[in-house]
């Protein structure tokens, strides 16, 4: 059945791309004959939109819609109807598929090129992106899961799909293809195929607002439309007709390769398939089951057009010669089933997916081994990859560099701004640093205190030495720099501490607890706090009656810090990633690079308060493994209700972090999360010792949560983590924890206090229910910050530009702080 290309006697070396490209046959896609046809179809779009692809569609579907919109009922209804066994086909098809694609997000990388100078390299999800399933006969579902995953892997905002309406069923796509993306969580398709549904995406209409990016395979039509709106929109490469080389030696199977040759061809009667074997038993024992096999095969016919069409068997020397074949091809598919099959796949140089041995066909490749099956046709191997979370994503270089490392990069600007002719370049330096070297004056404002000198050393910790072998992903990362000043020169309401120290009956009784167990020092400490953890369910359950909770739902670590690197490490790392929803603890993130986890953030609205709908759009779209969530929030202080905690755990397929550092200052003790432990065993809920226990310096923190997740945090907890000495602290504190957090009634009244004033003034202050307010808005929040350091006053410059954060202190301090506010801004 398959016609013979015999090269024999040709070696590896002689069978170059141009000899093979005279004599390997393959159907070509002329997309160029189509163009004059379909480009009238893209412009009337981009002219008249909705209206002209209501025509189009009216035109070549037979179907008149008001809308491309499909309800959303209809992708429910699809879904409710699909066979229970297709569903679950496709549920363990999207798993798989997250796994690979989640495992290709690249990571952040900052390069320091000079001292004081880097780049920092960052992959930024496209907003939108739309995705083209093809109709017709035979619809693909699992197309819609290959395109839809890597985007949402990505981070992609929104994504829509389009497909072709069907008569048979009122004018809506495929029911398959509608189920496949209720599966998926995507809510926007519409109803529209052929060029008009990519010249809709591309352009946008009344209907569908225009992508970013255009993914999908489609007829000659549809890559037309591509090729046209290319420099509109990014696409993804043109599909051709789908091809499969198969190496195979005297060891291979001929049903199994027959089998694949025929699974190719019933795609087409354009696909291409070759065999390519030194062995001619092989050829003739693969053609006898080819012809028995095709006969009896559902698509007979188109399979017989393709295999005597533009397929055949390549004779070849030996399997080197095979692999140059191969190469010269670029297949879409290659399998390879031939002795040592894993170390010939890693000679490939060309082929857009490799199927290695007798168990890996590529049908397995179309459906469910987690490979993208959006591959690269007509030899395009050679040059390009198939889809992948990288065609959703732009690389962005972010450039630093201070006046000195510019200095030192002037010479050489001069030098090729000189070469180049563009006296301009130069200027846009030498302005900046003079002829000689940086220039004092454009430096920032010259240090005026004592106090911001050390400020200036301890917050700015010089870069590592390039010469260590640091990982990449860490080189020129700045430790954590909250200012530490002498309290002598200073009023500090910077970190959020509680201002009023222990109480001294209390210092008397943590120095016996300390003493007692300095005593026991030589032994290691109860390597699981068993103790503390009893204390602390017990003050939970005071604090918040209605929340039991046994000892063993509890875990404790140095600061509540080292409870969340641990969350990091158990349930993040390479290839994971978390949500955060910003602005909020800066700490999140920052672990997250630490311990190579992705990080994607949500912005909050502008009242700092988080949107439903569009936290859980990007739950459901990105599959974080952990989301992170501040409440009370740091540094906005607004709190989130637990109706949205309790969607947000009911959407998210991992760990759901609440960090509930400043609870004990919120004004409604029921709204903890804790509240919400029983119902959902992947929720964790972080608290601390640092802040209403004024405790900060003894780095105490602990987390409640189901005995699941405390078993995992002891897989990553350092053997004997939390010293005797802080377990004997903590343990002296909760026992008078009344005394402790007796004055956080005051420190509330005097926020309120505070947000008032501030308001009186002004200016904005956000709802706060913690120990600090965020408040602003200015103009330059660093002159403002600068005064108040200068009168005395240290708060941070944190949040988003032109808000800055006050700690509540002392009554004394307060004033000092509105005293010294109005001086700055007078
Ligand atoms: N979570 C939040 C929201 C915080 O603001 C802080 C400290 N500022 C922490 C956790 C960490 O606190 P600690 O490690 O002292 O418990």
């Amino acid at each position: 059945m398959l016609s013979r290309i015999d090269l024999r006697g040709e070696p590896a070396a002689a069978l170059t791309a141009a000899r093979l490209a005279r004599v390997l046959p393959r159907a070509e896609l002329d997309v160029a004959a189509v163009l004059p046809a379909v480009g009238p179809v893209c412009e009337d779009v981009r002219e008249r939109g909705a209206d002209a692809v209501r025509d189009y569609t009216a035109a070549f579907d037979g179907v008149d819609l008001a809308t491309t919109v499909v309800p959303r009922d209809a992708l429910a209804g699809a879904l409710s109807t699909l066979d229970p066994a297709v569903a679950a086909a496709l549920r363990e098809a999207i798993r798989r598929a997250r796994l690979v694609h989640q495992a290709q997000l690249p990571t952040e990388r900052v390069t320091v090129v000079a001292d004081g100078a880097s780049v920092t390299e960052r992959y930024l999800p496209v907003a939108r992106a739309g995705v083209y399933v093809p109709g017709g006969l035979v619809a693909y579902p699992s197309s819609v899961v290959m395109n839809v995953v890597p985007a949402q892997v990505a981070g992609v905002g929104q994504i829509a799909v389009a497909s072709p309406p069907q008569r048979a069923y009122g004018g809506l796509p495929h029911p398959s293809v509608l189920a496949a993306c209720e599966l998926l969580g995507i809510t926007e398709v519409h109803a529209v195929g052929g060029a008009q549904a990519i010249a809709m995406l591309g352009y946008g209409t009344a209907d569908c607002d225009r992508v970013d990016v255009i993914t999908g395979p489609g007829n000659v039509y549809v890559a037309a439309a591509k090729r046209l709106l290319r420099g509109v929109v990014g696409t993804d490469g043109e599909a051709g007709p789908t091809e499969v080389a198969i190496v195979a030696d005297s060891g291979a199977d001929p049903r199994f390769v027959a089998t694949d040759l025929i699974a190719q061809a019933e795609h087409d009667p354009l696909a291409a398939c070759l065999l390519i074997t030194p062995d001619p038993g092989l050829a003739d024992l693969v053609d006898e089951e080819l012809t028995g096999q095709v006969a009896a095969a559902r698509h007979a016919g188109r399979i017989k057009e393709a295999l005597t069409g533009q397929s055949a068997c390549v004779l070849v020397d030996d399997l080197d010669a095979a692999l140059a074949v191969a190469d010269g091809w670029a297949p879409e598919h290659l399998e390879l089933q031939a002795a040592g099959a894993a170390e010939l796949a890693l000679r490939v140089r060309n082929a857009g997916a490799v199927f290695v041995g007798r168990y890996a066909p590529v049908s397995l490749g179309d459906y469910l081994a987690g490979s993208n099956h959006v591959l690269p046709t007509g030899g395009t191997a050679r040059h390009s990859g198939g889809l992948s979370v990288l065609t959703f994503l732009r690389i962005s270089h972010v450039v630093t560099c201070t006046a000195d490392a510019l200095a030192g990069a002037a010479p050489h600007i001069d030098a090729l701004g000189g070469a180049e002719d563009l006296a301009g370049h130069v200027a846009a330096v030498r302005v900046r640093v003079g002829a000689g070297g940086a220039e004092s004056g454009c430096a920032r404002p010259a240090l005026r205190s004592a106090a911001l000198r050390s400020y200036t050393r301890s917050g700015a910790a010089p870069l590592p030495a390039p010469t260590l072998p640091l990982r990449p992903d860490l080189v020129g990362r700045r430790p954590y720099g909250a200012p530490q000043l002498d309290a002598g020169t200073v009023i500090r309401l910077n970190t959020n501490e509680n201002p009023y120290p222990p109480p001294p009956h209390l210092v008397d009784e943590i120095a016996k607890a300390a003493a007692a167990a300095a005593a026991t020092l030589n032994r290691y400490p109860d390597r699981d706090a068993t103790g503390l953890r009893g204390d602390l369910a017990a003050y939970l359950g005071r604090r918040h009656p209605g929340c039991t909770l046994a000892a063993d739902q509890i875990w404790v670590a140095n600061g509540s810090n080292e409870i969340i690197q641990q969350l990091f490490q158990a349930f993040g790392g390479p290839g994971r990633r978390a949500l955060g929803f910003e602005p909020s603890y800066s700490m999140h993130p920052i672990i997250a690079a630490t311990t190579s986890t992705a990080w994607s953030s949500a912005a909050r609205r502008d009242d700092f308060g988080i949107d439903t709908d569009l936290a859980l759009a990007e739950i459901r779209g990105l599959r974080p493994d952990l989301v992170f969530l501040a409440c009370p929030n740091n540094p906005t202080g607004t709190t989130t209700s637990l109706d949205l905690i309790d969607r947000i755990c009911a959407a998210a397929p991992g760990m759901v972090v609440v960090d509930e550092a400043y609870a004990e200052f919120a004004d409604d003790p029921a709204g903890t999360a804790l509240a919400l432990l029983p119902r959902w065993p992947r929720l964790v809920v972080v608290r601390t010792m640092s802040k209403a226990f004024a405790l900060a310096g003894a780095r105490i923190g602990y987390s409640a949560a189901s005995r699941d997740v405390v078993d995992a945090l002891q897989i990553v907890r350092l053997p004997y983590h939390l010293s005797a000495l802080t377990q004997a602290t903590a343990r002296a504190a909760l026992a008078r924890c009344d005394d402790l957090l007796a004055r956080i009634v005051s420190l509330r009244s005097a926020r309120s206090e505070l947000v008032g004033w501030l308001r009186a003034r002004g200016l904005f202050a956000a709802d706060s229910a913690a120990n600090f307010v965020l408040f602003g808005q200015f103009e330059d929040r660093h002159a403002i910050w600068q005064r108040l350091l200068d009168e005395g006053v240290l708060i941070r410059e944190v949040g988003p530009p032109g808000w800055l954060r006050v700690s509540i202190g002392t009554p004394a301090e307060m004033a000092a702080f509105r005293t010294a506010l109005e001086a700055a801004l007078s």
